[in-house]
């Protein structure tokens, strides 16, 4: 059998550190959801130790009533965690506190009665129930999973909501049934869940904001391709691998051709939105392991890794007609777009990307001058 004691320390020791954490970065970030967290952490450290104490000393008034009061707002701490991801908190911290002082209220003058367990469990219930239906409305993207963490919350609620049946149950004396190992593995699995949920959430939602700010430094907000400063970064990594292994690289310089025109006939937007369709239009055409980016208003910059000069060229092609041969349709204006494109290999004897690219756009600039919607290979 499973020594409570010992997982009780492990769960403190782990809650602790992790508690830990999330108050640093909430001191390096200043992002307030990592304070809540921790200060969930560190009260769910708290109730262990005021609930274990009951062992040692007989003063039900902090071993009964704190501990429950601390195990109630770990939770809320958390769910406060949950909107100030949204910057909604504000408007929760009040009904959180009235949650609590409502608690402190009606746990007092029952906490050397059984019936606080109760109350407590129903409490907690309904904050991991709710906690559940708070992470559906967080907008995030990228590396989190909100499902694993619901299901996390969910199993918690279902755990409490267990424990609260078998209290009443117990509390009616409808079975002569002992209840209390039942009951001494619903404590086991509050304690590892909450433990494992600590540890789960504030690590995805690091790796969140890691990949936003990641993303807000590198990538193009309008495309989601990469801004030029990231693709001369991962460019000259990759021309220094093709000249280390002997492969070949192209390079392409692709401009939409009288993009003013469609800004100046159909608005802004529309503009916009044809920017997006022409670099989906491009990624569609490209292979894993080819990069792609967005380094001016209507200019991308393509790298062909593994490509002879005359595979890039069919491939530039392709996406020419990919482009041309469809119609753009936005708001039921139908609008024909065209690109010109420049391509070079690395062979040429650049020795690095900008003189690279210095060269496509020289292929580009005939393909404008020569009548546009077209490919030019610079010779080298
Ligand atoms: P060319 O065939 O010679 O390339 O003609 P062009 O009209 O495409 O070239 P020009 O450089 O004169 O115009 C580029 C236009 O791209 C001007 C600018 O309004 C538009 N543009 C640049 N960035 C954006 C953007 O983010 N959104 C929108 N809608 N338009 C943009
Ligand atoms: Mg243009
Ligand atoms: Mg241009």
């Amino acid at each position: 059998m499973v020594h409570l004691p010992t997982i009780i320390s492990i769960s403190i020791l782990l809650n602790l550190i992790i508690g830990a954490f999330l108050l640093s970065l909430y001191f390096l970030r200043k992002q307030s959801s990592y304070l809540y967290w921790g200060s969930s952490c560190l009260i769910f450290v708290l109730a262990q130790i005021t609930a274990s104490l009951r062992l040692f000393i007989d003063l039900p008034f902090i071993t009964h009533y704190i501990a429950d009061l601390l195990i109630i707002s770990a939770p809320l701490a958390a769910i406060l965690g949950i909107h100030a991801y949204t910057q909604s908190e504000k408007q929760k911290l009040k009904l959180c506190a009235y949650l609590l002082g409502a608690s402190a209220i009606v746990l007092l003058p029952l906490y050397s009665n059984s019936i606080n367990q109760l109350i407590t469990t129903a409490v907690i219930a309904a904050c991991f129930s709710y906690a559940a239906y708070a992470l559906r409305k967080l907008n995030v993207e990228h590396i989190i999973h909100l499902v694993l963490l619901q299901l996390c919350f969910v199993l918690h609620a279902c755990i409490m909501l267990l424990q609260l049946g078998l209290l009443v149950i117990d509390g009616l004396n409808i079975f002569t049934f002992d209840f209390s190992q039942i009951l001494a593995i619903i404590l086991l699995s509050h304690i590892v869940i909450t433990t494992l949920t600590a540890m789960i959430w504030p690590l995805l939602m690091f790796l969140e904001s890691e990949q936003i700010l990641s993303d807000l430094a590198n990538r193009d907000p309008l495309t989601g391709l990469l801004n030029r400063r990231a693709f001369l970064t991962i460019s000259n990594n990759y021309l220094e691998q093709a000249n280390n292994n002997l492969t070949e690289l192209c390079a392409l310089m692709i401009d939409i051709d009288f993009f003013k025109k469609v800004n100046d006939q159909y608005g802004h937007d529309t503009g916009d939105e044809a920017l997006k369709w022409v670099a989906n239009k491009i990624k569609s055409q490209l292979r894993e392991g080819d990069l792609i980016a967005r380094i001016g208003g209507e200019e991308f910059a393509v790298l062909l890794t593994n490509t002879s000069l005359q595979k890039g060229q069919i491939l530039s092609e392709r996406i020419r007609v990919a482009i041309n041969s469809e119609t753009f349709i936005h708001q039921q204006h139908k609008i024909k777009l065209s690109i010109s494109v420049g391509i070079i290999t690395h062979k040429s004897g650049s020795n690095n990307i900008n003189e690279l690219l210095a060269q496509a756009d020289k292929g580009l600039y005939k393909a404008k001058s020569n009548g546009r919607n077209q490919v030019v290979m610079m010779a080298f």
